[in-house]
């Protein structure tokens, strides 16, 4: 039996998790999971999986030990920050899922590198926060790190077997192709984009995601931040990868090899599939998605991002380029300016505005210590606010 923590239950590659635990039950094991705001629906997990641990905020642990006990389950509550490294970290757990949105998600994510455990990686903010210093704990600690965001899977399973043991020449991989699907307003002019409500953003014309990663593939900062990832996953520079819109999500990313040959994962948008990709690797388990019939699937069609009108994607290049706390700071400066906009206090267009001012204001350092980023990552917060505030 495989024992899993899932940190991030409640949200939606926590629950697509649970989807895939539920149908292979005879193999995987709900050990210990994790709820920040719904808590309510923590607790319908927790009677329904039975975990030994789940991790809520501090100021709810004991109403939630509780209701726990109210409703007749043995589960121990852990609380607050170090709740959630004790989940990533304790030795029965075999197999983190890091599924806790943005920089939230660095310190229990790395936590369970530390612990040397398998990760399943959905939180990209983390890696983009603290890319060297995540990858070399990763060998220090000898931790198995397998990308669940969807492209990063594609990738992974386009690539040749240890890739990582030697050089992309020597294997004849030329370029990465990573897929977007240009989100809700694709096509859409920068005059446009002005006016557009929060609710016409998450509205993701292929995916069901939580507010935040829905808002994030509306401005392509979503794309900015998984180039970011590649290339700190696969080691390689951004100038070998290029992004390709395709509209239908159907090809979830590609790879392209010296001889000509070009290697594309296919299959339904659903997470499930590299989810269950990455808990069974290598093997393959029924993940609950429906084949893809491509007599009904659309025409797949491809075409260049707009730089112009969705400028968050150079962005985060030129953030990866500079290098040190600068993507930490890029990412601080959008969770910030993500939220404002869902509150509806900045415009969409707002938003890379913020992000560019916050970097311009930042003086970029050496990122090889973790206090340093999370108090990098705590200043362009409150940089972002005060930005933010001065804009309405
Ligand atoms: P979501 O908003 O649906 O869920 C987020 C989870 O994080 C919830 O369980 C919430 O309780 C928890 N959380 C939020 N703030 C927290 C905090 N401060 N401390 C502790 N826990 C906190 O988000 P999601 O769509 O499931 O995305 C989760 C992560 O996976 C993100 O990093 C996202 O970029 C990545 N991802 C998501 C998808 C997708 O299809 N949803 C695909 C690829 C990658
Ligand atoms: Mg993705």
């Amino acid at each position: 039996m495989i024992r899993l923590a899932i940190l991030g239950a409640t949200g939606s590659v926590g629950q697509s998790t649970l989807e895939v635990v539920a149908r292979n039950a005879d193999k995987y094991q709900v050990f210990a999971v994790s709820g920040y705001q719904r808590l309510t629906e923590l607790l319908n997990i927790c009677k329904k999986f039975q975990p030994k641990l789940a991790a809520v905020p501090a100021n709810a642990a004991v109403s939630f030990q509780q209701q726990l006990q109210a409703a007749g389950c043995k589960t121990e509550v852990v609380a607050g920050e170090e709740g959630l490294e004790t989940l990533a970290s304790t030795p029965e757990v075999d197999v983190v899922v890091a599924a806790i949105v943005g920089a939230a998600g660095l310190v229990p994510t790395l936590a369970a590198v530390k612990a040397g455990k398998r990760i399943l990686l959905a939180n990209k903010e983390a890696l983009v926060m603290s890319g060297a210093l995540f990858m070399d704990a990763v060998e220090k600690y000898q931790a198995t790190l397998l990308p669940i965001d969807s492209e990063h899977n594609a990738i992974f399973q386009c690539l040749p077997a240890n890739f990582a043991k030697r050089s992309f020449a020597e294997q004849g991989i030329e370029k990465l192709l990573l897929t977007a699907s240009g989100g809700p307003f694709r096509g859409w002019s920068k005059e446009a984009l002005k006016d557009v409500t929060p609710a016409q953003a998450v509205a993701h014309p292929n995916w069901s995601m939580g507010r935040k990663i829905s808002v994030d593939s509306a401005t392509l900062m979503n794309k900015g931040l998984e180039l970011i990832e590649a290339c700190w996953l696969f080691n390689v520079q951004p100038q070998q990868i290029e992004v390709v819109v395709h509209p239908q999500s159907i090809i979830h990313s590609m790879v392209s090899y010296r001889d000509g040959s070009v290697l594309a994962q296919l299959g339904n948008p659903d997470m499930r599939t590299p989810i269950a990709h990455a808990l069974a690797w290598p093997k393959r388990i029924d993940a609950g998605v429906s084949p893809l019939n491509l007599m009904t699937a659309a025409a797949l069609t491809f075409e260049q991002p707009n730089n112009l009108a969705f400028p968050c994607l150079a962005l985060a290049r030129q953030a990866f380029q500079a290098g040190g706390t600068a993507p930490a700071i890029l990412n601080a400066a959008n969770e910030v300016a993500v939220a404002a906009f869902l509150e509806q206090r900045i415009r969409f267009t707002d938003i890379p505005k913020v992000i560019n001012r916050v970097l311009d204001l930042s003086r970029i350092q050496a990122a090889n210590d973790l206090e340093l980023l999370l108090s990098e990552d705590r200043r362009a917060n409150q940089v972002a606010q005060k930005i933010i505030q001065k804009l309405h």
